[in-house]
């Protein structure tokens, strides 16, 4: 199958699982896996930052970093299609108490820094105290620019607010803008970093910040059951990844900007890949043509998912062949419909 769906569907090489076997582990809770401890040290010095805590998923990573920035009462602000905000089940408001104030993403992925001043809260009984931006770089796909995160930094800091990044796909965005993940992290307090996304890794994340966030952030992940014990196995797949599978994902980039180019001749479809993107192309259609063209596309051993606007993904798994025969196959159900 050339599953398109996501790239969290990449499945682990045989250099990944004899890592993965030959792992060294102990308890993790009392700090004694040392495989997850060479993880953590790697990611944080990859990213600048003081220190790092292995969590299970991106979800409760980024959970993490919201009840460490943010007490009981406090607010977020957010894009209206973060992921911390839409797709994490309402975590942040659920389990930590805190308010989201989202806010419309832009074309390019960006929260209008404008928008983001407007929307702080006064120091005034009636309102919830704003402590907290995030962002995510990757958005949809999207790099976020240098500049725009040291505006936003600027901001964070006149108006002494936090400053998180949802960084699942920050080595996409780094790959992108030529630049390390650290000049993108430079800007934030906390990052949370994805293994299991286009780095091929089959579970894992990272919340990575000052020695005192990781500190209070290993309390939260206790309470939150992300307590791993021996889960050093997990943590060779996110080292090997780290080591090896971050320079290849030019390769994917490539391969997006391919299909994108080559889609767009379906005068059907709208392809939006604006110049920013990285894995990632959308492609809008009528929508009573989107049942018929998932199925067919199952039929040819092609995997897409999205109603009106499909998401088609790229990673380690889809080759440059992989994206011809898919070309090929939507060009394909154009022509019988
Ligand atoms: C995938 C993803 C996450 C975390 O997802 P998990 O499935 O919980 O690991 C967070 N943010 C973004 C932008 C993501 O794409």
């Amino acid at each position: 199958m050339i599953d398109l769906r996501s790239d969290t569907v990449t499945k682990p090489s045989k250099a990944m699982l004899d890592a993965m076997y030959n792992a060294e582990v102990g308890d993790d809770v009392y700090g004694e896996d040392p495989s997850i401890c060479e993880l953590e040290q790697l990611i944080a010095d990859m990213l600048g930052k003081q220190a790092a805590i292995f969590a299970p998923s991106g979800t409760q990573s980024n959970l993490l970093a919201l009840m460490s920035h943010c007490d009981r009462g406090d607010e977020y602000i957010v894009g209206q299609q973060a992921h911390t905000y839409r797709y994490e089940a309402g975590g942040g408001a659920v389990l930590g108490s805190i308010q989201p104030q989202p806010l419309e993403n832009l074309a390019d992925g960006s929260i209008d820094l404008n928008q983001v001043i407007a929307n702080i809260k006064e120091d005034d009984i009636h309102f919830a105290k704003t402590r907290l931006l995030c962002l995510e770089n990757t958005q949809a796909g999207k790099a976020l620019s240098l500049d725009y995160l040291s505006h936003a930094a600027d901001l964070c800091q006149q108006y002494q607010l936090a400053h998180h990044l949802d960084g699942a796909r920050i080595f996409n965005a780094a790959t992108k803008l030529n630049v390390e993940a650290a000049n993108i992290a430079q800007y934030f307090d906390s990052v949370s970093i994805c293994l299991s996304k286009g780095l091929g890794a089959p579970v894992g994340s990272a919340l990575c910040g000052s020695s005192e966030l990781i500190d209070n952030a290993r309390r939260y992940r206790k309470m939150l059951g992300g307590g791993m014990r021996q889960a050093g196995n997990l943590a060779a797949a996110g080292i090997y990844a780290l080591n090896n599978n971050i320079e290849r994902l030019a390769d994917d980039h490539e391969n997006a900007a391919y299909l994108a180019e080559n889609l767009a001749s379906i005068d059907e479809i709208t392809v939006e890949y604006t110049k920013n993107q990285t894995n990632m192309v959308f492609v809008k259609l009528d929508a009573d043509l989107w049942s018929g063209l998932t199925d067919y596309m199952k039929d040819k051993g092609i995997l897409i998912s999205g109603r009106y606007s499909l998401r088609l993904v790229t990673h380690l798994d889809i080759s440059a062949k992989d994206i011809d025969y898919t070309i090929n196959r939507f060009k394909e159900f154009f022509v019988d419909h």
